[in-house]
């Protein structure tokens, strides 16, 4: 009968046509996870933390890039200066007094901020602090420091200063001395947070932390992930595009963090060794190296440095250590000018070629 056999016919095209679709929905749903990313954002260390994740199911990716941004907030109950009940603040106030027992983030990050000073021959000094506050960055008065006050402030100055026991587990600061974490810090967050990530099964994702930046892996059929170095003369332009992968990368400037005291722009980056503030043409630094905390260290290092002094150290580390690039750019005559280290060649993309 027609009506049995056409019964038959769509009892059967039913199903077929169902695991087409079925199959299609999986395909579409499983290219969808993997070109588009998960992201998840925070605000922490007084700025904006995003983790962007390619390649993984949705649930599991959040879990990771939530455990990671965790981790971030943690920290800064620990590094953050302007907490008063922190680690660092706790050791701030203990200056001139009994050794200070560290815990071993802060032994780490003290650890490797030395080794920073040292690469740079103190350009990165963690006990810049007293000068950042003598320059008016925490009270907020419109006044400059006199020479005077600048050559007494330096007397509590110096990394090398610093009573360190061998083990790095307890210290002792002379009175009057400061630490301040917050040129290194964000990249050691970074670090932190791509070792979670991994430790999670993740293989492609964006760390960024206020423009501390680790790159794991590439974006589906990418070479590598594209990030955009920004115009330090206009915040909408940029000025050109590096591409990173398995590596970090940081840019500092006075043009984002500043004050103006007695009508004169006051960058945040101290010359430790005049006790003043970067003035001079660099505009900004990037560097590109195998770890955020080294990215962020050298890129401020690199500021106070400037291009000569600047490529020349970095050619000092490429020798003995992993791959690190620098770019700095430098204001002449109205414009703009890109002084680059050789090894930077392949990963700069210009401004006017999309990437
Ligand atoms: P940027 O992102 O522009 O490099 P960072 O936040 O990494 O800036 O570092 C600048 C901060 O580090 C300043 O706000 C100050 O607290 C501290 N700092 C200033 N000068 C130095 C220096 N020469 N070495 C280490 N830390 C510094
Ligand atoms: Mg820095």
């Amino acid at each position: 009968m027609p009506s049995n056999k056409r019964k038959v016919l769509t009892d059967s095209a039913f199903p077929a046509s169902l695991l087409i679709f079925l199959f299609l929905f999986i395909l579409f749903t499983i290219s969808c996870s993997r070109d588009n990313p998960v992201i998840k954002e925070t605000y922490v260390m007084g700025t904006k933390a995003s983790i962007t994740i390619y390649g993984m199911n949705r649930e599991k990716a959040l879990e990771a890039a939530g455990k990671a941004l965790h981790e971030l907030h943690r920290l800064e109950s620990i590094m953050s200066t302007w907490d008063p009940e922190s680690e660092i603040s706790q050791l701030n106030s203990n200056s001139g007094e009994k050794h200070f027992a560290l815990s071993t983030e802060l032994s780490e990050l003290i650890r490797i901020s030395i080794q920073f000073s040292e690469i740079t021959k103190g350009a990165f000094d963690i006990t810049a602090r007293p000068l950042v506050q003598l320059w008016g960055f925490q009270d907020g008065a419109d006044m400059l420091p006199s020479e005077s006050e600048i050559s007494n402030t330096l007397k509590n100055v110096g990394y090398k200063k610093m009573n360190i026991d061998p083990g790095i587990n307890a210290i002792t600061l002379p009175k009057g001395m400061q630490i301040d974490l917050a040129g290194v810090a964000k990249g050691y967050g970074v670090d932190q947070c791509a070792a979670i990530l991994k430790r999670e099964g993740v293989s492609s994702a964006l760390v960024n932390l206020g423009g501390n930046i680790f790159a794991i892996g590439a974006p589906p059929g990418k070479k590598g992930w594209i990030v955009g170095i920004r115009d330090p003369r206009k915040e909408s332009k940029l000025a050109g595009y590096i591409i990173i992968k398995d590596e970090a990368v940081a840019t500092s400037g006075n043009y984002e963090n500043f004050i103006k005291r007695k009508d004169k722009t006051i960058g945040h980056i101290i010359d430790p060794a005049t006790g003043k503030p970067v003035s001079g043409n660099t505009l900004s630094v990037t560097v590109i190296s195998p770890t955020a905390a080294a990215s962020d260290a050298l890129s401020t290092a690199l500021f106070v440095l400037g291009p000569k002094k600047g490529i020349s150290t970095l050619k000092q580390l490429t020798r003995s250590n992993k791959y690190t690039g620098a770019l700095f750019i430098i204001s002449e005559n109205n414009d703009i000018r890109f002084v680059k280290s050789a090894n930077l060649d392949g990963k700069l993309i210009p401004v006017n070629s999309t990437p």
